[in-house]
């Protein structure tokens, strides 16, 4: 897929401040530090896209990018400093949770996850959130030059092992690095498909731009085996997660 132009649109502090709901969106997410900002800018083909930060936590609001004018880009705040949570309390939670649970036009969020490290217990947290909340995901395993490919490996699989029993069928999973330019294809691939889906998808308009598409949530396309899961164990979450 080519991305034709990257145009910031705005940073959202709440859901109330987010763009219209008229494009299909790609939510972007992870620990602070993940490689998330070197991410998008890679994906997007533009060096400052997203900031590049060497202040873990820096990013606090929902950033949006309309990208070759047909979807959205969406950069999430980063998740697991505590002390940063609790500086910008209720409010940085809630924005992004509310986006996250009431986004009609979000399509996948992509949860970034740092393939030099075993397991966090904050991003399994996350994944558990995301799987029982039934929001589609896939998981990008991030700078993969770091570490041997045999450590990666085993990560990803120690991952898949611990979120096995809150998946009714495993997620996608990716691996990606911006410093090596490696995953960009295979991550574009999984917007592009979805786009597609939602166009073929489209009750008025099949064959239609883009743009205009809307959907309700319950029609959202899945986007390839095992895109949407759904907990298989406990109840609703607490909707009040430190993301
Ligand atoms: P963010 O906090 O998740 O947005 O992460 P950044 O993109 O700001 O990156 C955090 C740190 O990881 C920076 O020092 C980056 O240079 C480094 N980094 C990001 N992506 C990669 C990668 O693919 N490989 C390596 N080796 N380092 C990376």
């Amino acid at each position: 897929m080519n991305i034709s132009s990257a145009i910031f649109d705005r940073s959202a502090p709440d859901l109330d401040s987010c763009p219209d709901e008229s494009l299909p969106e790609f939510a972007f997410i992870g620990r602070s530090n993940v490689g998330k900002s070197s991410l998008l800018n890679f994906l997007a083909g533009r060096q400052g896209l997203a900031r590049v930060s060497p202040t873990p936590g820096f990013t606090k609001l929902i950033n949006f990018f309309t990208m070759s004018k047909t979807w959205r880009l969406v950069d999430l705040p980063g998740y697991g400093y505590a002390h940063l949570a609790r500086r910008t309390s209720s409010q940085f939670n809630q924005a992004v949770t509310h986006y996250l649970q009431n986004r009609p036009n979000l399509h996948c969020v992509f949860a970034l996850i740092d393939s030099g490290l075993p397991p966090q217990d904050t991003d399994l947290e996350f994944v558990e959130w995301l799987a029982s909340n039934t929001i589609p995901f896939v998981l990008v395993f991030t700078k993969t030059d770091k570490v041997k490919p045999a450590v990666v490996h085993a990560n990803i699989e120690a991952f898949k092992v611990r979120i096995a029993d809150w998946c009714e069928a495993p997620p996608e999973i990716f691996t990606c690095s911006a410093a090596a330019k490696q995953g960009r294809g295979k991550l574009l691939g999984v917007i592009a498909e979805a786009i597609a889906a939602a166009r073929n998808a489209g009750p008025t308009d099949p064959g239609g731009p883009v743009q205009e598409v809307e959907l309700p949530p319950e029609n959202l396309p899945a986007i390839g085996k095992g895109m949407r899961i759904r907990a298989t164990t406990g109840g609703r979450p607490d909707s009040k997660r430190p993301w």
